[in-house]
């Protein structure tokens, strides 16, 4: 089971762009910019309340966020949802006909392991799900 909503992300050109909107506009606090390969992309997570606003920045054309970028625009790209056991969850999916983009977690912003189930399969809302790395106890 997911038990909240961890992050809902934002497909951007350019972060540097886009946050002078985010921190002076809305008063949003970054929390951190961190470049994620395996993912092709650049992130930046701000925090709202409980929950947080990540913007997905291509790092490079093969991107995946660049290819939404060319076929959707910029605008709301995935909705993740924290569970507490990401393997089960990856389970009961496969077991509701889901379809999963990647088959096992992967690594992703912040040392968490990710699972995204494909639009196709949920709806049309790109999901997210993850679970908190191992050592993160806060
Ligand atoms: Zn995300």
């Amino acid at each position: 089971m997911v038990k909240k909503i961890d992050h809902i992300g934002i497909a951007v050109n350019s972060i540097d762009e886009q946050l002078p909107y985010y921190q002076y506009v809305l008063g949003l606090e970054i929390e951190k910019i961190e470049e994620v390969p395996e993912q092709g992309v650049k992130v930046c997570f701000l925090k709202v309340g409980e929950v947080h606003i990540e913007l997905l920045e291509p790092l490079n054309d093969q991107s995946p966020v660049q290819k939404f970028l060319d076929s959707k625009g910029q605008g709301v790209h995935h909705i993740a949802y924290e569970a507490e056991d990401l393997e089960q969850v990856i389970d009961r999916m496969n077991r509701n006909l889901v379809d999963l983009i990647n088959k096992a977690p992967k690594k992703g912003a912040d040392g968490k392991k990710i699972c995204f189930a494909h639009p196709r399969s949920t709806f049309g809302v790109l999901t997210e799900i993850c679970q908190k790395a191992e050592a993160d106890n806060e």
